[in-house]
This record gives structure tokens, sequence and C-alpha cells, in this order.
């Protein structure tokens, strides 16, 4: 099942995340990835793990991924850790932008080989559509945590 493989990822991200807290270590992921550390911020001395709390991802309507099946997947995967189990999962559905040689931006279909809806001429150039981002990362400190060492 793809989209379990992909949720396995956007997880995997996550808790890379949590681990070293740095969008330059993510930016390997090809993107910058705003991290947001809500609450203690510029506090490293807090106590109390921090955990995901929600996670944004961006998907082209040609990467084939469905996002319910992917809610799911990501919803029976997080339970498996509980830095992750409270994360929640937004999906930001990109449409797919193209242009064709006479410079026409449209919005290419695989019903009509992707041709120009403009002047039904080849595509030259996909401009989005083919997306698969995290574009942020939210952390949160837990504060139900035992204080004081
Ligand atoms: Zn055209």
């Amino acid at each position: 099942m793809h989209e379990a493989t992909v949720a396995f990822a956007i997880l995997n991200k996550a808790a890379e995340a949590l681990s070293n807290r740095f969008a330059a270590e993510l930016a390997s992921m090809g993107n910058s990835v705003d991290v947001k550390a809500e609450g203690h911020e510029g506090h490293p001395h807090t106590s109390g793990k921090p955990r995901v709390v929600s996670i944004k991802v961006e998907i082209g309507e040609f990467r084939n991924i469905d996002p319910e099946s992917l809610t799911f997947a990501f919803e029976s995967l997080r339970k498996d850790s509980p830095e992750l189990k409270d994360a929640s999962l937004k999906i930001n559905l990109v449409e797919a932008r193209a242009i064709c040689a006479q410079k026409h931006e449209y919005h290419p279909l695989p019903d009509s080989y992707f041709a120009c809806t403009i002047c039904g001429g080849s595509l030259e150039t996909m401009l989005r559509g083919e997306e698969l981002n995290i574009t942020s990362i939210e952390l949160q400190h837990a504060e139900d945590n035992v204080e004081g060492r």
C-alpha cells in the first residue's frame, strides 16, 4: 500500500525533526521545512520531551496519493510512538499547472494526455502537480511531564 509507505516516511521525518529540531537537516528532502516550536521558544532546558502536534504536507494531484488513505495510514502508524501519537496531519492538495509550447498556462488532464486546454498543443513544462513535501512540522513541549531534576 503506497499511502502507508508515504505515511511512514512522514512520521520518520517528524521524529527526526524532534531529535534535531534544525530545519537545515530537513533541507535534505529538497526543500526548506518550517519547524516551529510552540511555547517554550528559546528555553532548551525545559523539562518534558517535545512532541509533534501537527505536520503539514503538500501533495500534487499527480502523485496518485489518496488523502483519505494517507490519513488512515498515518493515524494507524502514529500510535506506535508517544511523541507522535497526538500529531495531526494536514494535507494541502496542489492542483496541477502546466505550460505548453505556445506558453499557455493550463490545468493538464490525464484524459487528454496532458495536452494544452487552450490550443491543444503538447505539454512542455509541468509547473505544479507532482509535489510530495512536508511544509511544516509543529512541535510542542509536553506540559504534563514531571518537573525538576
Ligand atoms: Zn497552448
